[in-house]
């Protein structure tokens, strides 16, 4: 999975197609639809909502269209099971909420109690 941003564009056959933001056309480009096989033109861009993990190991990363309520739970629902990721939600390119990160200070000293350094599995995804 990738981590650049993408819109959906509506098109006049009411087919949609997402593009990397940089390459979206702009509403009234013709534009060729792969499923119609034929020329239409862009309506509308559509700001979906995506909710997507900053922490640097994760990928999670997810579209939910105009699904507000089903982003925010997914959201949250991530955060829940790893609080040490920072956990955003974006409307288009716009960022609605964003879950903070639990103190990195806080989890080495709660996760790392009593252990060694050598008991630690740094490749464990809930530590980070
Ligand atoms: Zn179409
Ligand atoms: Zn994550």
């Amino acid at each position: 999975m990738t981590l650049v941003p993408r819109i959906s564009v509506l098109y006049t056959c009411q087919h949609y197609r997402e593009f990397t933001e940089r390459n979206a056309p702009a509403p009234g480009d013709e534009l060729l639809c792969l499923r119609c096989d034929k020329l239409v033109r862009v309506v509308s861009i559509v700001d979906e909502y995506r909710v997507r993990c900053c922490s640097g190991r994760c990928k999670y990363s997810a579209n939910f269209g105009q699904a507000k309520l089903r982003s925010e739970i997914a959201a949250s629902k991530h955060h829940r099971k790893f609080p040490k990721h920072e956990v955003k939600l974006f409307k288009g390119s716009e960022l609605v909420h964003t879950w903070q990160a639990q103190s990195p200070d806080r989890v080495t000293t709660e996760q790392f109690l009593g252990r060694s350094v050598n008991d630690v599995n740094m490749s464990d995804p809930t530590l980070f």
